[in-house]
């Protein structure tokens, strides 16, 4: 297990509100380098195993059809202390409490349409890189 890498997703409403490229732009200048890189569409029930973890929450019904409803960009990236910087990058979950220039801040409107997924540890980016990725789509 490494504690260089993390894993992300550019969610469906960045996707829809053209955000794509911005966001990786900000996640190159921050020093991230892109180790895997895909352009997918989740269905309701690989958004649902994805966010299994969250079963017991009221929103999960609403996270696993809003994680479904378009595509989404998945990458895993690395970076020394990847996970806490770019959990500092994106910023807080809900949008209005998000720091002055994350990405959530910049480009996300809502506490669920959020803009970015970033791991909260070592161990759920490995477990959420294995999901998206096979070895050879690693470089
Ligand atoms: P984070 O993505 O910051 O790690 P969580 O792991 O707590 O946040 O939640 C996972 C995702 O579920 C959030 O990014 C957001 O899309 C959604 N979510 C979290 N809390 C709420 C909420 N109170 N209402 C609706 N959606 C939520
Ligand atoms: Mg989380």
């Amino acid at each position: 297990m490494s504690t260089n890498r993390t894993f992300t997703m550019i969610k469906p409403d960045a996707v829809a509100n053209g955000h794509i490229g911005a966001i990786i732009n900000d996640i190159t200048n921050a020093g991230f380098k892109i180790i895997a890189l895909k352009y997918t569409q989740l269905t309701a029930e690989t958004a649902g195993e994805f966010y299994a973890v969250h079963k017991a929450r009221p929103f999960y019904g609403d996270l696993v059809s809003f994680m479904s409803s378009g595509p989404i960009v998945a990458a895993i990236l690395e970076k020394d202390n990847a996970i806490e910087d770019f959990r500092k990058l994106i910023g807080a979950t809900n949008p209005a409490e998000a720091a002055e220039g994350t990405i959530r801040q910049k480009y996300a409107k809502s506490i669920d349409a959020n803009a970015v997924h970033g791991s909260d540890s070592d161990e759920n980016a490995q477990i959420e890189g294995d999901f998206f990725f096979t070895a050879a789509e690693r470089f």
